[in-house]
C-alpha cells in the first residue's frame, strides 16, 4: 500500500516540475487593444496565430492584441523538443464613440490627389514601424512623452462631422502648441517629419522586440532617421499638423505592428497582471 502511495506521490510530483519547468508566464489582460509581455524559459520560437515573435535569449516577448481582436487565439511555443499550444481568450472591449466637429471637411472626405498622398503616408509609416533592431532598448520602462490633458482615448469609434471614420488607434494629449515631446524610452528614429495628411509631422522610435511608439501632429520634430535617442530627450514640439482640430500630441504604440492602448506600457513591470498559462 505504501509502495502505491509513494508512486502515486513520485508521479505528482515529476508533472508538477514538468509543468513548473515548462511555465509560461503573461502579464497584461487579455483583452482587446492591450499589450501582453510573456516569458517562456527555454523558448526558440513563439508564434500568436501566424505572426512569429520576437524571442529574447531569456524567454521574454511581447504581443498585442488588436483592438477588433477575434475572441481566441493560439499562442505556439516551441523549444528544442516540442511545441506546446496555449489557447487564449481575449475579452472585448466596449469602445466610446467619439464625436468630433469642426474638422476641415478636405480632412474628412479626401480628394482623388489627397487619396494618392495618403498611401504613402501608410506606406512610411508601415515601413517605419517594420524597421527593428533585436537588441531591447525598452528594458527601462516608458514614461507620458508630454504633460497634458487627455483629449481622446484608445480605439474610440469617431465620427467626424457627423460621418462615421476609422478607429482611433491611439491617445491624444492636449497641450499648448511648442510644449516639448520626450521620447518615451531609448530609441532608434525610423521616421521623422513628412508633414503627413492624417498625422502631419510623425516621429517614430523603434524600441527593439518589434516594439515602436509614434508621435503625430508635431509642429516640428528635432531629430532625423537613424537617430538614437534616451528617454526624456526633447524629439519634437506639440501641433497641430494634419488633421486635428487644435495642437496635441497623438501618441501611438505598436508591435508586430499591431496598434495598441500606449498606457499600457506604462504598466510592463506591474506584476499584479501576471499569470502562468
Ligand atoms: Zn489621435
Amino acid at each position: 500500500m505504501m509502495t502505491h502511495f509513494k508512486a502515486i506521490y513520485l508521479i505528482c510530483f515529476s508533472l508538477l516540475y514538468a509543468f513548473s519547468a515548462n511555465a509560461v508566464e503573461l502579464c497584461g489582460q487579455l483583452a482587446q487593444g492591450e499589450l501582453i509581455r510573456g516569458k517562456a524559459e527555454g523558448a526558440e520560437q513563439i508564434f500568436l496565430d501566424n505572426t512569429q515573435l520576437n524571442v529574447l535569449k531569456d524567454g521574454t516577448f511581447f504581443f498585442a492584441l488588436d483592438r477588433d481582436a477575434p475572441k481566441t487565439a493560439t499562442l505556439q511555443i516551441a523549444d528544442s523538443d516540442n511545441v506546446d499550444a496555449y489557447p487564449l481568450e481575449i475579452t472585448p472591449t466596449d469602445w466610446d464613440i467619439q464625436k468630433i466637429n469642426g474638422v476641415p471637411p478636405r480632412k474628412v472626405e479626401p480628394t482623388e490627389k489627397d487619396l494618392h498622398k495618403i498611401n504613402i503616408e501608410r506606406e512610411d509609416l508601415y515601413r517605419a514601424l517594420s524597421y527593428h533592431t533585436n537588441k531591447p532598448l525598452w528594458e527601462k520602462g516608458f514614461v507620458m512623452p508630454v504633460k497634458g490633458r487627455t483629449s481622446g482615448n484608445f480605439g474610440g469609434q469617431r465620427v467626424m462631422n457627423g460621418k462615421p471614420r476609422a478607429p482611433h488607434r491611439g491617445m491624444d494629449i492636449a497641450a499648448p502648441e511648442g510644449t516639448p515631446v520626450y521620447a518615451s524610452s531609448d530609441g532608434n528614429v525610423t521616421l521623422s517629419g513628412g508633414n503627413y495628411f492624417y498625422t502631419g509631422n510623425v516621429v517614430v522610435l523603434d524600441h527593439g522586440q518589434n516594439l515602436s511608439t509614434i508621435y503625430a501632429h508635431l509642429k516640428s520634430t528635432t531629430v532625423k532617421k537613424g537617430d538614437k535617442v534616451k528617454q526624456g530627450d526633447i524629439i519634437g514640439y506639440v501641433g497641430q499638423t494634419g488633421r486635428a482640430t487644435g495642437p496635441h500630441l497623438h501618441w501611438g504604440a505598436s508591435v508586430n505592428n499591431v496598434r495598441f492602448q500606449p498606457l499600457s506600457l506604462l504598466k510592463l513591470d506591474d506584476k499584479s497582471f501576471c499569470s502562468n498559462l
